[in-house]
């Protein structure tokens, strides 16, 4: 049996830690810098699409198999570097993901008034480093939502998503405070290319059209002129295009209503490219693309303003490097072969830090066992030269680090559901650092 460390409590992290444990029999320790375990499906799941992050329950069960252990609170690259993580351990495999936000690089993008979604979703999720955004909801009549991928859909939903609902979800009490506050009226998305090319899957572009007192615009030249011909047999394609091809008719479908003037607007701006921001003014000005024969995009020199009072930007997560391995600065992962990291031997990847930020989460089920496996082959037959567990911990504590384990993280998932059962609802996300490291150690 060898011992293995993980780096990062994501499903990534989390799927590697099973495998390993269950069908190699390894010794896991899972790290993170957080206190408690999930990542993204605690930090980035959006909070009212209950059964995805219902994966939290079935992810955390690793943690029972005595095999695995959670050490939560611990910041690899401060707390311990990667060279000794890599001398403590037979292997390490990385799967920190991709935590910050990839950027425009247009003019006025660096405002108070222009924000990352990756920020923003920080923040409603309840994230111990979130900035508060509770003052723009309360300012922001006008919102525009940069980028037409998945994350860019949760973000104008909960925009304009009704009170009632966002009070059957987790989010911490701060954060449905300033959407009780919120003066958000209208929801700009606005995409640098056609209906046809954008990410979004369809049962989340249609829980837009779901919303109740909501109308979603979007102008019918925009839709290609043959559905069949732009979906080229993509079946999400397809579905988005029907989907979108019933709201450019100004009827949604659900309601059985037309649009109404009392409403909350999502309205859609293909074929637009953003150029520049102008928080004075409250203003993004775009330029209006058209399609060439290729199925790309091309400027047609013409440019538009489209009022915001605050912009999100949702063009991407982006990987960030770790002092001690190598780096892809063009991709932003780390560079690695058949999961095995590049001139680092002993060392693997998995999840976003790995392939980029795609996919879903079963996405990194399948992409964690394969670099499990080629980690497994590589220690077949080999003596273990790890420090025992015991000897680890005590390192840590020696450092004043106060490591969470997943008695610390039991604790704080009762304390969540006891502090949503105050509120007559099924948990409340306690966001503050101190108060999650308190709970955890008990
Ligand atoms: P994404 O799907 O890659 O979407 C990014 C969007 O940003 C694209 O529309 C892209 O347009 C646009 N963009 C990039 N650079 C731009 C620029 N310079 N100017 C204008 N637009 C730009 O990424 P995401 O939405 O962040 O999602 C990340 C991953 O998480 C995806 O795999 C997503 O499916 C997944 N996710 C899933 C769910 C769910 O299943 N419910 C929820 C959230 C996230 P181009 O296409 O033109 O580049």
């Amino acid at each position: 049996m060898s011992r293995v460390a993980v780096v990062g409590a994501g499903p990534a992290g989390i799927y590697a830690a099973e495998h390993l444990s269950t069908v190699h029999g390894h010794q896991v320790d899972v790290f993170d810098a957080l206190p408690v375990p999930c990542g993204l499906v605690r930090y980035g799941v959006a909070p009212d699409h209950f059964s995805i992050r219902s994966v939290r329950d079935k992810l955390t069960e690793t943690f029972e198999n005595s095999l695995v252990r959670f050490r939560g609170n611990v910041h690899i690259g401060t707390d311990v570097s990667t060279e000794e993580l890599a001398s403590w351990y037979d292997a390490v495999i990385y799967t920190y993901g991709a935590s910050a936000d990839r950027a425009l690089g247009i003019p006025g993008e660096v405002s108070p008034a222009s924000i990352p979604a990756t920020e923003f979703v920080k923040w409603y999720t309840g994230h111990p480093e979130a900035q508060d955004f509770g003052d723009m909801l309360r300012t922001s009549e006008q919102v525009i939502v940069i980028g037409l991928g998945n994350v860019a859909v949760d973000v104008t939903r909960l925009l304009v998503k009704s009170l009632v609902e966002l009070r059957t979800t987790d989010m911490p009490e701060h954060v449905l405070d300033s959407f009780d506050k919120s003066v958000v009226r209208h929801v700009h998305v606005v995409g640098r290319r056609g209906p046809q090319h954008a990410t979004f899957t369809t049962k989340e572009l249609k829980e837009l059209g779901e919303l109740e007192g909501v109308d979603v615009i979007l102008d019918p030249k925009d839709l290609p002129a043959d559905d069949a011909l732009a979906s080229s047999g993509n079946k999400v394609i397809e579905r988005n295009l029907k989907v979108m091809r019933q709201w450019s008719e100004g009827h949604n479908e659900i309601h059985g209503e037309s649009l109404n003037s009392s409403n909350k607007k999502i309205e859609f701006h293909f074929y637009s490219t953003p150029q520049s921001f102008d928080a004075e003014q409250g203003s993004l000005t775009v330029e209006r693309m058209q399609l060439s024969s290729d199925n790309s995009v091309i400027g047609t020199g013409t440019y538009e303003s489209i009022p915001a009072d605050l912009v999100i930007r949702s063009v991407g997560y982006r990987g960030l490097p770790l002092e001690g391995l190598p780096f892809n600065d063009r991709t932003n992962v780390i560079p690695s072969t058949d999961g095995k990291v590049d001139g680092v031997p002993g060392t693997y990847v998995a999840g976003w830090i790995k392939r980029g930020p795609s996919g879903i989460i079963g996405t990194n089920k399948k992409d964690a066992v394969a670099s499990v496996e080629s980690l497994a082959t590589d220690l077949n037959g080999r003596q273990s030269v790890a420090l025992d567990a015991n000897e680890v911990d005590e390192i840590l504590r020696a450092r004043g680090v106060n490591y969470i384990d997943f008695e610390g993280w039991k604790r704080v998932n009762a304390a969540e559901i006891a502090l949503g059962a105050e509120r007559g609802r099924a948990r409340t996300t306690i966001h503050e650092r101190d108060r999650l490291i308190d709970i955890g150690l008990g």
